[in-house]
């Protein structure tokens, strides 16, 4: 069984305890316009362009000019000569195919930098559009004593198999009005708040991420309407809450894969973020802010 990835890197403490191994699975089922990792939105993966290395020599079919890349050609283009025989910086693709036991070679290899409690991070993209490979991996890292985190944004209708195999649930939520934002997420996110109640009530180790996008779910009535949502989930210690604030650092790589940024120009200001921590604790919740 393999697994397409777009990216694997190391973080600390930032998505999980400790020193992490990251392994971002290429695909999402999501459209969201401010994704700060775009070049693993595409199930297939994308082009990925650096114009300050882009050299016309890489394409003999005259992709690659001057002015960039004409994609237009490249969607026809079965021989792919810029990412075989032609390679530079300038062309990479975003997708690279692994096999579970390779990845898991991986993860076993990486066990001594797994300090302060650390261990291998899923992300993506929505790593759970590759179900199956997710179940064995996730499996296959439990078998060998090594900390799990799965960050997802709880769309899957199954995601309550998985959950047993997660030490940490990342729980993207990326709005309390699931259908109601059907039409910027192009995802009706039907089952996103029963799997997070599934989670709560299962005493899943779970963190709730919320991050606030200017335009979408940045008002004071959607901090009150989040803030309803977890007073209503069983409190327990298995639940915590963080608040994340927008970025546009994923911007560039829109135009590396030949699209357009789509997402806000404005960001979270100290007086809302200030707000936004009252609103939770005048309910008794207390959030993480980073
Ligand atoms: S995908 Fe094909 S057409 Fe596009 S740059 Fe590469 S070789 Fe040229």
């Amino acid at each position: 069984m393999s697994i397409r990835i777009f990216q694997t890197g190391w973080n600390y403490s930032q998505d999980g305890p400790g020193n992490r191994l990251l392994l971002h699975f290429q695909g999402c089922n999501f459209d969201c316009p401010w994704c700060s990792n775009p070049e693993g939105r595409s199930v297939k993966g994308e082009l990925f362009v650096r114009p300050e290395h882009l050299d016309s020599g890489v394409c003999p079919h005259g992709a690659v000019s001057p002015t960039g890349l004409n994609r237009k050609i490249c969607r026809g283009c079965s021989t792919r000569e810029c990412l075989n025989q032609n390679r530079n910086q300038g062309i990479s693709f975003t997708a690279t195919e692994y096999r579970v036991e390779e990845l898991l070679q991986m993860a076993e290899e990486s066990v001594p930098l797994f300090f302060d409690g650390g261990g291998v991070t899923i992300t993506g993209g929505e790593a759970t559009l590759q179900f199956e490979g997710l179940i064995s991996l996730l499996t296959g890292l439990k078998e060998r004593g090594i900390h799990t985190a799965l960050e997802t944004n709880g769309s899957h209708r199954d995601l309550e198999r998985i959950m047993p195999l997660t030490d940490l649930l990342i729980f993207d939520l990326k709005h309390w009005n699931f259908p109601g934002v059907r039409d910027v997420l192009k995802n009706s996110g039907y089952h996103v708040i029963g799997n997070l109640q599934k989670a709560c009530s299962q005493g899943i180790n779970t963190l709730a991420r919320i991050t606030v996008i200017p335009g979408f779910n940045s008002s004071t009535r959607d901090m009150e309407r989040f803030a309803d949502l977890f007073a209503f989930f069983p409190h327990s210690d298995s639940l915590s809450l963080e608040l994340l604030y927008f970025h546009s650092y994923g911007r560039p790589k829109w135009e590396a894969i030949g699209q357009t940024y789509r997402g806000p120009e404005t960001e979270i200001s100290e007086d809302q973020k200030n707000e936004y921590k009252a609103i939770f604790e005048s309910r008794g919740i207390s959030i993480i802010s980073t």
